[in-house]
């Protein structure tokens, strides 16, 4: 129970990673605020779920890629449970595509989704952490945007970005004891990846020295620990969980 009385923001939380990362939290006695854009009953589900955990979830309905919007999630976050101590960008999309055909359209929906969003949220979250002396903010990056991807200019800049921004904050934020760092995942079972031709998804199986797809608990384990006492001297740090496929 790490995070008894510790309350914590994950966006983009009804599916995927995101439903993942909350569920862990639930699991370690966090209230939750389980954030989603359009999938209600989703979100409502993952709720449901960290209640039978035996900790506090609410589901707040928000387009955090919306600067506006993502200040009315973190505000009614502390509304709701009078505090906030992690916060979890974990929102993200793709529209893929070769650059001589990407739509403009495609370009700004994924920056916006994947990095605005990014900005938008820590900003919020940042002045009251500023207040308290204490925050964990963790960015859901990706290995696309350390090793590159064809076909996602787009998404690859996005998350290079996020990572960017990681460094930018941790420094600037170090002094009030407030950590920053981001975690790169590589192939994880999620609807992002559903769609990927079956072949595509054998070929991939070659390249992870780990030979296999990983889990959105396998993430979120990453992320409890960096926003855990554990990770009290870890900031500006990215953090690859991706059986293996990148090494730096
Ligand atoms: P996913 O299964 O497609 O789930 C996306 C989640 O984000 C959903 O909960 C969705 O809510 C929410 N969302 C989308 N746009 C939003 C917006 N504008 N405002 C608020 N919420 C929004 O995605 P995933 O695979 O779990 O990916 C999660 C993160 O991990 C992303 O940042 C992704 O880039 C990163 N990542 C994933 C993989 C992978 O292999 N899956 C690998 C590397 C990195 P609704 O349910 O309401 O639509």
């Amino acid at each position: 129970m790490r995070f008894k009385e510790k309350v914590v923001i994950v966006t983009g939380s009804s599916r995927g990673i995101g439903r993942g990362i909350a569920l862990e939290f639930g699991r370690e006695g966090a209230s939750v605020v389980v954030n989603y854009v359009s999938n209600v009953d989703a979100a409502n589900e993952v709720v449901k779920a960290i209640e039978e955990l035996g900790s506090q979830a609410i589901a707040i309905q928000a387009d955090v890629s919306n600067f506006t919007e993502a200040e009315q999630l973190i505000k009614q976050a502390i509304d709701e449970f009078g505090d906030l101590h992690v916060l979890v960008n974990n929102t993200g999309t793709t529209r893929d595509g070769l650059i001589m055909t990407m739509k403009e359209a495609n370009w700004d929906f994924v920056l916006n989704t994947n990095l605005k969003s990014t900005f938008n949220c820590s900003r919020a979250a940042v002045r009251h952490m500023l207040r308290k002396r204490y925050g964990r903010i963790i960015n859901i990056t990706s290995v696309s945007g350390q090793i590159g991807n064809a076909g996602q200019t787009n998404y690859s800049a996005s998350k290079a970005g996020q990572i960017g921004f990681t460094k930018a904050l941790a420094r600037e934020v170090a002094p009030r004891k407030i950590t920053v760092n981001a975690v790169a995942p590589g192939f994880i079972a999620t609807d992002l990846t559903e769609t990927l031709p079956e072949n595509l998804r054998a070929g991939l199986k070659d390249l992870i020295p780990l030979g296999r797809i990983g889990t959105p608990e396998e993430v979120a384990k990453a992320v409890l620990y960096l926003a855990s006492d554990d990770a009290a001297y870890v900031t500006g740090h990215v953090l690859t969980i991706d059986g293996g496929m990148a090494m730096f």
